[in-house]
């Protein structure tokens, strides 16, 4: 498996050749998951375009479905579909459909299901991310993120220094991110938005027996970090993430009372929406790519 840089690397220390090794391995790893190639005859009416998919806001049981409202609107007047083209529907219960399209008009289409393919996208673990959610773009940022890494559930926090409450309107926009994020990412199940909880009654709810981490600068605190083994392999996993100006000294006493593990992310004051997706990703790209 080694070619002969890597080679040459390895006369140098053992350290070098361990970091060698592991490129290599990533490298294959990258290449044997992330090319596919779409085999049979090209089929002009199907639109292969990644962002081809739509959501329906019901089960769809039957053999034939209607779209409204923007995704009606996405088909019809921003990829300007025809009768008969082939494109993909998803409900968020974990399956695709492929239908024809029968009918387009200016706000509303009917579709016939062709065919039902249950596909997997989903994590093998639980995670669940509670976080004192940013305002305006970086919120909608922040849950696109989320929902692209595969976090099951999402928990707005209301902690001692948090400024958002997202309900009604705003909570209903955040939905929205999670369809469109879900269409761009070909996920097929939609992460749930939670009603935003007080931290105290977050941090006593949560099952005791999963892996429970709060991310917090340790210098402010001599208490022991998660450990990464622990992250790589729990089958649930509670994330917590604080608000712009971080927790309180209260609260963080409060998760260590509760038997939350503390996680340092570095030197660096990171933004909410940062810390969340640097520590997502450690944790579902870690176990994807070490496992
Ligand atoms: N103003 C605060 C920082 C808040 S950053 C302060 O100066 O302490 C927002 C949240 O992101 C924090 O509550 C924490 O959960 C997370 N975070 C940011 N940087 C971090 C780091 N280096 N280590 C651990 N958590 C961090």
């Amino acid at each position: 498996m080694l070619d002969g840089r890597n080679l040459r690397l390895r006369k140098h220390s053992r350290q070098a050749s361990a970091v060698a090794l592991r490129v290599v391995r990533l490298a294959d790893l990258f290449l044997g998951c992330g090319i596919h190639t779409i085999s049979g005859p090209a089929d002009s009416r199907v639109l292969h375009d990644m962002t081809a998919r739509y959501f329906v806001d019901h089960e769809i049981g039957r053999s034939h479905v209607s779209l409204e409202g923007p995704e009606a609107h996405h088909l019809a007047h921003v990829m300007r579909a025809k009768v008969g083209d082939e494109v993909t529907l998803f409900d968020g219960t974990g399956a695709e459909f492929l239908a024809r399209i029968q009918h387009v008009g200016r706000s509303q289409a009917r579709l016939e299901v062709l065919v039902r393919r249950p596909i997997d996208r989903e994590l093998a673990f639980q995670l669940t991310l509670g976080v004192a959610l940013p305002r305006g773009d970086r919120q909608r940022w922040l849950v696109e993120k989320a929902t692209e890494l595969g976090v099951g559930e999402l928990v707005p926090l209301l902690t001692a220094r948090t400024t958002t409450r997202p309900e009604g309107g705003a909570r209903a926009r955040l939905e929205r991110t999670v369809i469109e994020a879900s269409k761009q990412c070909g996920r097929k199940r939609l992460m749930r938005i939670g009603a935003p909880c007080e931290l105290a009654s977050y941090l006593r709810n949560t099952p005791p027996d999963a892996l429970r981490v709060i991310a917090h600068p340790l210098q402010a605190v001599a208490e022991r970090a998660a450990r990464p083994g622990d992250l790589l392999r729990a089958p649930s996993v509670y994330v917590t993430v604080g608000p712009e100006g971080g927790f309180t000294d209260g609260e963080i006493e409060l998760a260590i009372g509760h038997g939350w593990q503390l996680v340092d992310l570095g030197p660096r004051v990171l933004r909410v929406e940062t810390a969340v997706l640097a520590l997502g990703s450690v944790i579902v790209l870690g176990r994807c790519l070490f496992e």
